[in-house]
């Protein structure tokens, strides 16, 4: 059987590299895509390779329906067709509502939501024509929960919750699945940009006591990711330390 090709957006670093490393590990062809940070994406083929599995770096800026498009004739060229999609790039842009402009609340439902449609267009057939196909989006627990300042982001990620249960419905006939991972707080720039004092505050409500690992999300994303989950879809995985149980 040949490996699994697997696209992992927003893999330059954080969230997105513990996936496509974790990907590596299991042999898998892994699409490192990213927007701007060309040595941090080389980084992650690196890792990717030495954990066993083979990548390429692909600069596409999700919110750009052509450059996603020439994202796939890329790993079309190197791998042939898409077996997982994981829809991780994002983006946070806090300010509290009452002084959030119009152009911070489309940057950041951009990213989630039109990266989102546009990669999950782009890749579909491939998907659809998988044996075991499988598209991971990666919600938040702000989706549910809603946080202080988050209104852009929160709105963007609660909505990728119905866009996976209905991704889910529609890819049931093809046998391949859809799933969220929703993660709680994770150490990456993201969360580093969180001034202390919150994050303090934030600790207080994780009954683990820490934050998570990139490698944490990573490990739930490869079992929605593999044969392992094939009679769950429409589901979404809350990796939170506890924190809402
Ligand atoms: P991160 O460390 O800031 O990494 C973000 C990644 O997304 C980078 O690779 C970045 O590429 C890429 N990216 C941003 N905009 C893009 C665009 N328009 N097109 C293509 N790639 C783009 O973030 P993270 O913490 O790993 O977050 C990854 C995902 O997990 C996000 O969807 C985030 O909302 C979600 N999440 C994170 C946390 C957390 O606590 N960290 C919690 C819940 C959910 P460049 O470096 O090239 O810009």
């Amino acid at each position: 059987m040949r490996p699994k090709t697997c696209v992992v957006t927003g893999a330059s670093k954080g969230i997105g590299r513990g996936i496509a490393e974790r990907f590596g590990a299991a042999g898998c062809e892994v699409v490192v895509n990213y927007r701007s940070s060309d040595e941090a994406a080389a980084e992650t083929v690196d890792r990717v390779e030495t954990a066993g599995g083979s990548a390429i770096a692909v600069p596409a800026d999700v919110t750009d329906l052509t450059e996603v498009e020439a994202m796939r004739d890329e790993a079309h060229d190197a791998f042939g067709s898409v077996d997982v999609l994981v829809n991780n790039a994002g983006i946070t842009q806090d300010v509290r509502f009452k002084e959030m402009s119009h152009e911070e609340w489309d940057v950041v439902l951009d990213v989630h939501l039109d990266g989102t449609f546009h990669c999950t267009r782009t890749f579909y057939d491939d998907l659809a024509a998988a044996e075991g196909g499988r598209l991971v989006n990666i919600s938040s627990i702000i989706g549910k929960e809603g946080n202080f300042g988050q209104a852009n982001y929160a709105t963007a990620k609660a909505g990728i919750f119905g866009f996976t249960r209905t991704l889910a419905l529609e890819l049931a006939r093809t046998g391949s699945t859809a799933n969220c991972v929703a993660p709680g707080f994770i150490e990456t720039d993201m969360l580093a940009d969180v001034p202390e004092k919150i994050r303090e505050g934030i600790l207080e409500d994780v009954p683990l006591d820490r934050f998570g690992e990139p490698e944490e999300i990573a490990d739930a994303v490869r079992f929605l990711a593999s044969g392992d989950s094939s009679y769950m879809t429409g589901q979404t995985l809350s990796v939170n330390g506890g924190k809402h149980l």
